[in-house]
């Protein structure tokens, strides 16, 4: 049987190197759904290579231009944002893989949960904005939640076989493109600066957040829903050469790891095989090419956005909800040379502080609490306070 396999996010980083793992095993899994928002030209060409039953674009501008290219075949042809839910929850569906981009990703992720799919989660934002939440729906619903994020990929590699406790987790993160920089450099450093990943290829809003290292304290966040553990109970380490790509520690000192290059196909065929391994071709580690491995703690103090995350999950309620709100809104301006690099931390700092804070949060309170620090952190930099 193969898996019917939905593609939230088809057109971006993630969602072309999912095509590309299901193109090599045709023989385990089928394209069932693509959804994109914007980029149609691309959807239409995923959409005749890989001849899916449904296509969605959720910019409903574009829906004529996707219907005419494909009036030849026979695909069903939807837009607009409730259309992406209605795909989620579509009965033959196997596995809904969610790669939209921030905030987008958590109403149809609600939605395919509700259905009962698996979920191959790549959409961290979700678990960040409404991690309690989700992680409930999943356990009402059955819906298992497959991290495709590759550091929780290796924890979850690692925990297979486990039965005891985590202890801890140690949370691997390249430092990003700044890592050697001193602060006072990071003043003038510009957007094309914050794209160069080293080690990772992805989409821009990831890449800035590499380059904060608020994708480290989005991923300390989705390891503690994940992993079912404390913030106290994640490290995050430095380790430049991304070979490690995360380890647990049991509490008879044992420590795991999962190594690989990095290569984000990994991650995405191991939560759509899962529990199986797959054959791949996809380039071997050779240890004699990575003769040293070194690590080092990461420099808070040069990247606040790190322990703005910590600070955000300890106090829980709807402050991850205000954290990741405050953090799309500071990257699209960061993005379009409307602050610069150091303003975007005071900016979010300053929407956790101003922003209602809520202990008990619902989807309605996410969803208010979303669009009042989306306001807080546009009015903060309109007005330019954060620099006082
Ligand atoms: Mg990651």
């Amino acid at each position: 049987m193969k898996r019917k396999i939905a593609i939230l996010g088809a057109t971006g980083s993630i969602g072309t190197q999912t095509l590309d793992v299901i193109a090599q095993h045709p023989d385990c899994f089928e394209v069932y759904a693509l959804t994109a928002r914007h980029q149609v030209d691309l959807l239409i060409r995923q959409a005749r290579t890989f001849l899916p039953e449904v296509v969605v674009i959720a910019n409903e501008q574009k829906y004529l231009q996707l219907k005419e290219a494909l009036k030849d075949l026979p695909i069903k042809v939807w837009a607009g944002e409730d259309a992406i839910c209605q795909v989620a929850q579509l009965a033959p569906v196997d596995i809904v893989l969610t790669a939209m981009v921030g905030y987008s990703g958590l109403k149809p992720t609600i939605a395919a949960i509700e259905a009962g799919k698996i979920i191959a989660l790549a959409n961290k934002e979700t678990l960040v904005v409404a991690g309690d939440l989700i992680t409930r729906l999943a356990l009402e619903n059955k819906a298992p939640v497959l991290p495709v994020d590759s550091e929780h990929s290796a924890i979850f590699q690692c925990l297979t076989g486990e039965n005891s406790p985590i202890e801890k987790i140690i949370l691997t993160a390249s430092g990003g493109p700044f890592r050697k920089y001193r602060k006072e450099d990071l003043l003038h450093v510009t957007k094309n600066d914050a794209l160069k990943h080293p080690n990772w290829s992805m989409g821009a809003k990831i890449t800035i957040d590499s380059s904060s290292m608020m994708n480290k304290g989005f991923e300390m966040i989705e390891a503690c829903w994940l992993f079912d553990v404390s913030p106290e109970q994640v490290q995050v380490l430095v380790h430049p050469q991304s070979i490690i790509h995360s380890m647990v520690q049991f509490r008879d000192s044992s420590v795991k790891a999962q190594l690989g290059l990095p290569d984000m196909r990994l991650p995405i065929q191991y939560a759509l095989s899962y529990p199986d391994r797959l054959e791949s071709s996809f380039p071997r580690l050779s240890f004699s090419d990575f003769n040293s491995l070194t690590f080092e703690a990461p420099d808070m103090e040069k990247f606040p956005h790190l322990s703005l995350a910590y600070q955000a999950m300890k106090q829980g309620g709807n402050m991850p909800c205000i954290l990741n709100a405050a953090n799309e809104i500071v990257v699209d301006a960061f993005l379009k040379d409307r602050i610069n690099f150091l303003q975007m931390s005071r900016v979010i700092e300053q929407t956790m502080q101003q922003a209602e804070f809520i202990a008990q949060a619902d989807y309605e309170i996410y969803v208010q609490t979303d669009q009042e620090a989306r306001a807080i952190a546009q009015e903060i930099i309109g007005i330019k306070i954060f620099d006082k």
